[in-house]
C-alpha cells in the first residue's frame, strides 16, 4: 500500500500517520517525493478497510501494490533535475527535450577529460559522462584512475559547465565520489548489487541505473524499486543492450524495453547505444531509433581521438559525429511533438498488462 500525501501536508502529519499505523502493527517506511512525502506501508495489510488509510489527515492518494515495483510504477520522479557545482542544470524526462550525455568510456588524465568536456559541449551535449571507476571484465585491464579521476571529471565539469555523470561500483566509494558527481550510475554488472542500490537510495543526487546484462525489464525496475524505497525518487532507467546469441553486435539493443519501460513507470528512460553495439558504424543509426521509439534521452561514448581509447575504442565516436546525433535527436522529437505535447503525434502510450 502506498500513501500519497498532499503537497501541503507537513512532515508532523505524515508521522502522526506513520504512528497510527505502528499502532496497528503495520511496518512502513518514508519516502520523500520531488514535492511530496509518501509513506510506504511494507506490511501485509489487506485485513484493513480502506478508509482506515484514506482518513488519515493529509492523504491525498492510496494505491494498492500490485506491481512487484508499485513506487517505479507510480511514484518516481517523472522529471529528474540534474544540477551541477559549474552551473549547468538539465531536466531529464516527460515532456523535456532529449539529453545527450557524452563523453569518454574511461576519464584517462586530466587533460584528456578538460579537452574533451569542451569537444562534447561544443558538439550539443548537455552532461559529461566519463568513468573514473571501472568494471572491466579482465583483471588485467585498465582499472580507472579512481578518485582522482573523479576530481578531473568534476574540474571538467566545472570548466565547461556540465553536470557530470559517473560509475560507483562500490558502497566504501560513494561518500568519496559524492562530491565530484552530480549523477551516481550504477553499470550493468551492479544492477543486481541490493547493498549499492540502497545506500543510493539514501543519497540526495540522482541515479542513472543501467540494465543488467541478462536483467529482464521486472528486474530492472525491482532494482530501481531498491533506491526509491530507500528514499530517493530521482532514478534514470538506461537500457544498454543484452546478451542473445548475435555476435555482429557486442550485446543486442532492446528498444522494446524502451517502449515498455515507458508504458510502466514515470521514471526517465535513456539509451546507451555504445555499449548496446560495441561498434562505431552503430552509433549514430540506434541513437535515432532510439529517440524515435520515446527515449528521453542518450549516453554516448565519445572520444578526441577514439581509436587511441585506453577502454571501449571500437565504439567510440568522435565529436564530428556526436554533433550529427544532437541534431538528429532535435530533430526527432520537433518531429514527434515530444517539445511541445499540444502537437504530437498520437500517443503510443501501451496499455499496462
Ligand atoms: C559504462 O557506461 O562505462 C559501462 C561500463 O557501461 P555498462 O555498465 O553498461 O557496461
Ligand atoms: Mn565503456
Amino acid at each position: 500500500m502506498i500513501l500519497s500525501f498532499r503537497k501541503s501536508a507537513s512532515r508532523e502529519c505524515v508521522e502522526t500517520a506513520v504512528r497510527r499505523l505502528a499502532e496497528n502493527g503495520l511496518n512502513c517506511q518514508i519516502v520523500a517525493g520531488a514535492d511530496n512525502l509518501v509513506i510506504v506501508v511494507t506490511s501485509p495489510c489487506e485485513a484493513m478497510p480502506g478508509h482506515f488509510f484514506s482518513h488519515l489527515e493529509g492523504v491525498e492518494k492510496v494505491v494498492k501494490l500490485t506491481a512487484r515495483s508499485p513506487l517505479a510504477a507510480e511514484s518516481g520522479c517523472s522529471v529528474v533535475k540534474i544540477g551541477s557545482a559549474g552551473g549547468g542544470r538539465i531536466a531529464l524526462g516527460e515532456g523535456q527535450e532529449p539529453v545527450v550525455i557524452a563523453g569518454p568510456c574511461s576519464v584517462e588524465s586530466r587533460e584528456q577529460i578538460i579537452a574533451t568536456a569542451g569537444a562534447v559541449k561544443t558538439a550539443g551535449a548537455q552532461a559529461l559522462r566519463g568513468g573514473a571507476f571501472k568494471p572491466r571484465t579482465n583483471p588485467y585491464d585498465f582499472q580507472g584512475l579512481g578518485l582522482d579521476g573523479l576530481k578531473f571529471m568534476a574540474e571538467a565539469g566545472q570548466a565547461s559547465g556540465m553536470p557530470v555523470v559517473s560509475e560507483v561500483m562500490d558502497v566504501r566509494d560513494i561518500e568519496a565520489a559524492e562530491p565530484y558527481l552530480d549523477v551516481f550510475q550504477v553499470g550493468a554488472r551492479n544492477m543486481y548489487n541490493y547493498d549499492l542500490l540502497k545506500e543510493l537510495g539514501r543519497q540526495t543526487k540522482p541515479v542513472l541505473l543501467k540494465r543488467g546484462l541478462s536483467a529482464t525489464i521486472d528486474e530492472l525496475l525491482q532494482a530501481a524499486e531498491y533506491i526509491l524505497v530507500s528514499g530517493n525518487l530521482q532514478v534514470i532507467l538506461c537500457e544498454r543492450g543484452i546478451r542473445t546469441y548475435e555476435t555482429r553486435v557486442r550485446n543486442t539493443l532492446d528498444l522494446s524495453a524502451v517502449v515498455i519501460l515507458k508504458s510502466l513507470t514515470a521514471l526517465p528512460v535513456l539509451v546507451d547505444p555504445s555499449h548496446a553495439t560495441g561498434k562505431r558504424a552503430y552509433v549514430r543509426a540506434l541513437s535515432r531509433a532510439a529517440i524515435a521509439c520515446g527515449a528521453d534521452g542518450l549516453i554516448v561514448e565519445a572520444h578526441l581521438e577514439p581509436e587511441r581509447s585506453i577502454s571501449d575504442a571500437a565504439q567510440a565516436i568522435d565529436p564530428a559525429t556526436l554533433k550529427e546525433i544532437v541534431e538528429d535527436a532535435a530533430l526527432l522529437s520537433d518531429v514527434l511533438g515530444k517539445r511541445d505535447r499540444q502537437q504530437s503525434l498520437p500517443d503510443l502510450k501501451m496499455p499496462v498488462s
